[in-house]
């Protein structure tokens, strides 16, 4: 990485860790046999996938049997969505999910609404915390599935998992999580969690991009996603993506192992951003559970500002953020999660996520500490609006 980046952006993807790459390496010019085939070119890629399956399975608590691999964490979703309706379909047509989905859980609902099925979108708190009581009113006969992500990858807020899977198990209706921005951060265990179906994706903690996992608990009825031939038990076909899944194994591997220091380095780094910033700049609120949140994740609105002006200013510096904008470039609509947590349009639009990491340090935080307060009042200087505020006091 240049020497004058900070990188803030690790929500939105990470880089490859050098020990993961070294990994991927041999599979791509000399063991790169089909693993499909049955000589030993093809046996040891056979081998080395399923050595992957069990890191994936040893980080979530399940059976390797129980993992799937596919081509990114939106697929992963998009399968676990249109796979549960279409294998259950007899049972009920009706499916819960939250207001605050990522787009590959949110857009797969949209689109088996429009094929008949029905979805309750459940709201969320001022933190974006979905409610228990909530969910248990809007569950019916028909209802065949629960999808709540594990955490949300704009606020950071993380749900209550647990008491979500054992009311799903108790009713009988199977409970997905988008775990993308979980994994290496909190930890997860399928079973005292009661988790049916859980999606994850390489390229959030540092492996490569372009390849995820779904787990589906053994007996759970689910659809087939690609036709073709007998890969991933016949439930995915498609050549194994072997590079890229012995990187997801070595990189999930390494999370979990480095879990608890990578904790309390980003926890640390978030809370001086978040307390400076609070101290420094007059008018701006923290978006997100205070403390129930992704140890990493600050994501803060400006009052009187565009997020978009603070991401080109803060690029001019070499700071790497994210605006609480929706992601869909080009769209002027502020996200559909600040909407949620009730933020009025012309807050949510001064918005600013910085996700840290690994490589980031104290001095990242000082440096962003010395700097936004300027920039802020730089634009603010230039608004209208904050003159009239300024001018009443
Ligand atoms: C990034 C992300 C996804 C999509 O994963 P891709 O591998 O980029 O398709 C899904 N859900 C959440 C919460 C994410 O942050």
């Amino acid at each position: 990485m240049g020497n004058r980046v900070i990188y803030l952006d690790h929500a939105a993807t990470t880089y490859v860790k050098p020990e993961v790459f070294e990994t991927m390496k041999p599979y791509f010019c000399e063991q790169f046999g089909n693993a499909s085939s049955i000589y030993t070119l093809g046996r040891e890629s056979k081998k080395a996938v399923e050595e992957a399956r069990e890191k994936v399975a040893r980080a979530l608590g399940a059976q390797a049997r129980e993992i799937y691999f596919t081509g990114s964490g939106s697929e992963a979703d998009n399968w676990a969505i249109k796979g549960i309706a279409s294998a259950n379909k007899k049972k009920g047509n009706h499916i819960i999910t939250s207001a605050i989905e990522h787009p590959a859980i949110m857009n797969s609902c949209k689109y088996l609404e429009s094929e008949g099925f029905e979805v309750t979108y459940l709201p969320v708190d001022s933190d974006g915390v979905v409610s228990l009581e909530d969910l248990k009113k809007a569950v019916k006969d028909t209802t065949i599935l629960i999808s709540i992500m594990f955490a949300n990858n704009e606020i950071g807020t993380i749900q209550h998992i647990k008491e979500i899977g054992a009311f799903a198990r108790e009713k009988g209706i199977y409970f997905h999580t988008d775990a993308v921005q979980a994994i290496g951060n909190v930890a997860i265990d399928v079973e005292k969690m009661n988790i049916d179906l859980l999606s994850l994706s390489s390229h959030k903690f540092y492996g490569p991009k372009g390849v995820g996992a779904l787990y589906v608990r053994k007996g759970v009825k689910i659809s087939s996603f690609i036709h073709g031939g007998a890969q991933e038990r016949g439930k995915r076909a498609s050549t194994e993506n072997l590079p890229g899944i012995i990187g997801l194994g070595k990189a999930i591997e390494l999370a979990v192992e480095n879990m608890d220091s990578y904790n309390t380095k980003l926890l640390d780094l978030r809370e001086k951003t978040i307390e400076g910033l609070m101290a420094k700049v007059p008018y701006i609120r923290l978006n997100g559970h205070r403390t129930n949140r992704l140890p990493g994740n600050v994501n803060i609105s400006f009052q009187y500002i565009e997020g978009e002006s603070l991401l080109l200013m803060l690029d001019m510096i070499g700071v790497c953020g994210s605006s609480g904008s929706a992601c869909s470039s080009g769209s002027l609509d502020p996200s559909h999660v600040l909407m949620a947590i009730g933020l009025p349009h012309e807050i949510a639009h001064g918005s600013l996520r910085l996700t840290f990491g690994e490589e980031n340090t104290q001095e990242d935080v000082d440096f962003l500490l010395e700097e936004i307060p300027k920039i802020v009042s730089k634009l603010r200087d230039m608004s209208p609006l904050y003159e009239a505020i300024k001018n009443k006091k």
